[in-house]
């Protein structure tokens, strides 16, 4: 079984590393803060103490990282990066949600040192990943993917080769087009109810057996109905992914109007309640404004 290096612990990456350490992998960990490396350790993961130490002798590097300043600084950019002590034949393997363009730019400097790349940024949220049945989007070499494989299925239930470098990033942004999409017009349709003084409860049951069933009425409507906004995807990085399909948009000469519009509606919303909050609490920020415009 291949040797893995597994950089960022957060929400995501912790649950996954433990599935591959579960799955019989030899898997190394890094973060910036301790406590989820302590855990892993537990779990039966090893510690790195350099960046060096990290790489040395393992022939897969995974990074879920936040955003692409990130993973550039963790994997090219960096006085400590991964590519001044990879080994050709090596594949790193960027799991995290970031642009395709700073993509295509990490896998240029990697193909230079005879290191594969390949970008497999994922959906299915915290739940997804403890369970390993996220869904995966491939770009970057078949031949890399194929060898990888085995890899990815611990991690995910789908796993799709989607085409050369980037394509994964690309099939990623459009996967939060729909995401920022459904779980704002869900809020405003929810906050609606509330207003009308209605159950919710009753109101997400019925909406989810009919035309209007997704996959936030599944999983995420309780917990907003609750008022629980504890982070299982910061508002922040959905932010960040919002503004990755903007800015792809509009490098093709398109417009997302209503993109754009939910763009302005988080951005008010990491602005009021921090980046940390959940991105679910756009509910509450609809709900505050109808209170705010009845006075
Ligand atoms: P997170 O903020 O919970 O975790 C990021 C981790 O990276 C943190 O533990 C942080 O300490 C660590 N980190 C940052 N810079 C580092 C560096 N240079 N070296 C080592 N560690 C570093 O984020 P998350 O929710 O786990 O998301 C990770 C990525 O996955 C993001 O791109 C996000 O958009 C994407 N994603 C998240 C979800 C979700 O539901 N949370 C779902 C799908 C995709």
């Amino acid at each position: 079984m291949k040797k893995i290096a597994f950089i960022g612990l957060g929400i995501m990456g912790k649950p996954m590393a433990g599935n591959l350490v579960r799955a019989g992998y030899d898997v190394t960990v890094f973060d910036l803060v301790e406590q989820p490396v302590e855990e892993l350790i537990r779990q039966g993961a090893k510690r790195a103490k350099t960046v060096e130490q990290l790489i040395e002798g393992n022939e897969i590097v995974i990074t879920m990282l936040p955003n692409s300043p990130h993973v550039k600084t963790a994997l090219t950019d960096g006085a400590e990066a991964v590519i001044h002590y990879v080994a050709p034949g090596t594949i790193v393997i960027d799991m995290s949600s970031i642009s395709p363009n700073v993509t295509k730019e990490i896998h240029h400097a990697f193909q230079e040192k005879g290191v594969g790349f390949i970008d497999a940024p994922v959906s299915g949220g915290r739940v997804g990943a403890e369970a390993g049945t996220l869904s995966i989007m491939v770009g970057g070499e078949r031949h890399y993917f194929s060898e990888v494989k085995d890899i990815l299925d611990v991690l995910g239930g789908r796993v799709m080769y989607m085409g050369g470098s980037g394509a994964g990033q690309t099939t990623k942004i459009c996967n939060q087009i729909m995401v920022a999409g459904t779980v704002t017009t869900m809020s405003e349709a929810l906050a609606v109810a509330k207003k009308e003084g209605l159950d919710l409860y009753h109101v997400r049951d019925v909406l989810q057996s009919g035309g209007a069933n997704c996959w936030h009425l599944e999983h995420k409507a309780a917990g907003m109905i609750a008022g629980d906004y504890s982070p299982s995807f910061k508002a922040e990085l959905l932010l960040k992914d919002v503004r990755l399909a903007v800015d792809k948009a509009r490098e093709e000469g398109l417009e997302l109007p209503l993109l754009r519009k939910i763009e302005e509606m988080f951005a008010r919303l990491v602005d009021h309640y921090g980046g940390g909050i959940d991105y679910t609490a756009i509910f509450q920020q609809i709900c505050d404004d109808f209170e705010q415009a009845a006075k």
